[in-house]
């Protein structure tokens, strides 16, 4: 089973001396990297033990929403339905538009949103560490190109999500697997002359610095 308790993380910037790092020396793990499979099997085994009360679709999708008409009005209902893919309706006095950035509860419900293109691909890969360590901190590196984060998912495997450029991100995923992993520890540990976006990234670290702090 992939999880894995962290014990330190580390947030540095590639084109300057910041840095900062949160321990919990001597103190209860920080936090938990944990792989999505093995939340949504702890989730579903906790839904099963309230199977008399919680009724879950597995593989259903909401297609359509017929709000209620006002109570003033002759039909008025306290119920939305929802129209599912299969051809169920279900019928709710409440529903929670938690169905992610796309959201279709959202755009029925003609609730705007904004926004904008950060010009920004996340490649992610599982690697396999050279040898086994504590491997207990999770890295997070602030690049040029944007951040890149390796997490710990056991003593010999770590989880990489990897922001940068859309060329960028074409150019890594068609690497062969050697010059893939030089790339990694290269971001890693190269040196990077002040850039342009530092600015921005300054703003954002003391952000994070003093929401930490906070
Ligand atoms: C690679 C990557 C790294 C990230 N790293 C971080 C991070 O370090 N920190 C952080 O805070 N965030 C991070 N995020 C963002 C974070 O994952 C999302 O913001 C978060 O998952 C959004 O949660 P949500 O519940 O709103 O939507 P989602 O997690 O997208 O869940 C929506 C659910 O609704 C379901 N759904 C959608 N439409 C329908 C429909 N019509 N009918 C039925 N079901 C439907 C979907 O199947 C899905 O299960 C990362 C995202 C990615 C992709």
């Amino acid at each position: 089973m992939r999880l894995k308790p962290f014990k330190r993380m580390q947030v540095w910037d590639a084109c300057s001396d910041a840095l900062i790092t949160f321990d919990k020396e001597g103190m209860e793990d920080m936090g938990y990297i944990i792989e999505n499979d093995v939340i949504t099997a702890a989730l579903t085994c906790q839904l099963d033990a309230l199977s008399d009360r919680v009724k879950v679709l597995y593989r259903s999708r909401a297609v359509g929403y017929t709000w209620p008409a006002p109570y003033s009005s002759a039909e008025g209902s306290p119920f939305v339905k929802i129209h599912l893919a299969d051809g169920q309706s279900l019928h709710t006095r409440l529903l929670i538009g938690a169905d992610g950035q796309n959201s279709t509860v959202r755009t029925a419900a003609g609730i705007n949103n904004i926004q904008w293109s950060y010009n920004h691909v996340a490649v992610v890969a599982t690697l396999q560490l050279s040898e086994s360590t504590e491997n207990n901190v999770a890295w997070q590196r602030f690049l040029p190109t944007g951040p890149i984060a390796l997490l710990p998912l056991s003593d010999t495997w770590s989880s990489l999500v990897w922001s940068t450029s859309p060329d960028h991100a074409s150019e890594l995923l068609r690497m062969d697997d050697e010059s893939f992993v030089d790339a990694v520890n290269s971001a890693f540990v190269s040196q990077f002359p002040p850039c342009d976006n530092h600015v921005a990234q300054a703003k954002l670290a003391s952000f994070f610095l003093s929401f930490t702090v906070e």
